[in-house]
């Protein structure tokens, strides 16, 4: 192995060169206040007037609903709390399932232990679905939001937000849609998706780690979590990272440029994966859904295999992957969210999660199936 094969893109991808040579001006040349009076200022504030209209485009957005923020999780935190505090005088319950990111999870939890939210937390089916007529069930006069992802992080599983949008604004409640894994992959069109507020993080697209956005539709209430100076029309203060947020409008404008071909081209290596991992190798089992899912997703359990182990011999061999499972003091945990599709404790320990990129050619897919089945029986028999 002379090179690794990474089929980690869910955890992050790597910058595109194009979007490197967007953002360099703006650190050494325009490097000016975008608030500042002066030419140089100037330049900065007209880069950022550029990339929220870029980011606007793709959303089908006006620029001004959309706030730069410094990461998804940043904006996940601004979407939850803002609404929460803005509309107390409304209600308190919020909406969610029980496989979201923890940046929704460990907000929802603080919302409730600390000022008094309500939580509803939907499960989910088999696939790691939420069933649309639970979220009307769940509804009551005092709902104020419902946050349900578009794509979940550790299955690809793809859920159905525009129905659940669309029976949150029947009831009159907002509606936030997690979109952090499903940035750069599928269509982003904020009146289609029935959405109100919608998170992206710039470095799932190759675009940089520590810059993300808010979508806000325009009359939507959002208390500011971080307060000072007003930027970001006061929903986040602090002086704009300029180079960043070029960085994520130049690549968000990439990735929806010929986001169909690369889609294609993913789903055919990703199908491929699928059906060789699942025919070679017994007691496989594919995780997630079978067709709704994130285009570049291929997740599966192995019984009898310790994620760790597994992971640990594929980077010996060059692939770098992971698994839904977390290291807690030592000892291996399963997935909460492998778990809370139903899958048995056992099982899910055995968890293995390959994301595939724009980087990843046929021949790499060859490999991986060359590889694994060896790894695993290894594992199994000693
Ligand atoms: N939401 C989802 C679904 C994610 O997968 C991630 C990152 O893995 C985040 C939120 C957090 O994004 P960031 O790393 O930019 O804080």
């Amino acid at each position: 192995m002379d090179r690794t094969i990474y089929l980690d893109h869910a955890a992050t991808t790597p910058v595109d060169p194009r979007v490197v040579e967007a953002m360099l001006p703006y650190f050494t040349e325009s490097y000016g206040n975008p608030s500042a009076v002066y030419r140089l200022g100037q330049h900065s504030h007209e880069a950022l007037i550029i990339a929220r209209e870029q980011v606007a485009t793709v959303l089908n957005a006006r620029a001004d609903e959309i706030i730069f923020t410094g990461c998804g999780s940043e904006s996940d935190n601004l979407a939850l709390r803002g609404v929460f505090f803005a509309y107390r005088h409304k209600g308190n319950h919020i909406i969610t399932c029980s496989i979201e990111h923890p940046a929704i999870i460990n907000t929802c939890r603080q919302l409730a232990e600390v000022f008094g939210a309500e939580i509803t937390t939907l499960p989910v089916d088999g696939h790691g679905r939420v069933d649309p007529t639970a979220v009307e069930a769940a509804i009551t006069p005092r709902t104020v939001l419902v946050s349900i992802m578009y794509a979940n992080n550790e299955v690809g599983t793809i859920e159905p937000i525009a129905d659940i949008g669309r029976i949150a604004h029947e009831h009159g409640v907002l509606f936030h849609t997690d979109a952090v894994q499903a940035g750069g992959q599928l269509p982003l069109n904020v009146d289609a998706l029935n959405v109100d507020l919608l998170s992206l993080s710039a470095h799932k697209f190759y675009g940089p780690k520590g810059v993300g956005m808010l979508y806000l539709r325009r009359g939507t209430h959002l208390l500011p979590t971080l307060t000072g100076g007003g930027q970001e029309r006061g929903f986040r203060s602090g002086t704009e990272n300029v180079p960043y947020i070029v960085g994520l409008a130049t690549a968000l404008t990439l990735a929806y440029q010929d986001r169909q071909a690369k889609n294609r081209k993913l789903i055919a290596m990703r199908d491929r994966l699928i059906q060789g991992v699942l025919s070679s190798i017994a007691d496989a089992h594919l995780t997630g859904h079978p067709t709704e899912r994130l285009p570049n997703s291929a997740s599966f359990c192995f019984d009898g295999v310790p994620a760790d182990a597994l992971l640990v011999n594929l980077d010996l061999a060059g692939i770098a992957a992971s698994s839904g499972s977390a290291c807690h003091a030592g000892s291996f945990e399963p997935s909460s969210v492998l778990t809370a599709m139903g899958i048995p404790r056992e099982r899910a320990l055995g968890a293995l999660r390959l994301t595939l990129g724009n980087d990843n050619q046929p021949q790499d897919i060859d490999y991986v199936l060359n590889v694994l089945p060896g790894i695993i029986a290894r594992l199994r028999h000693g």
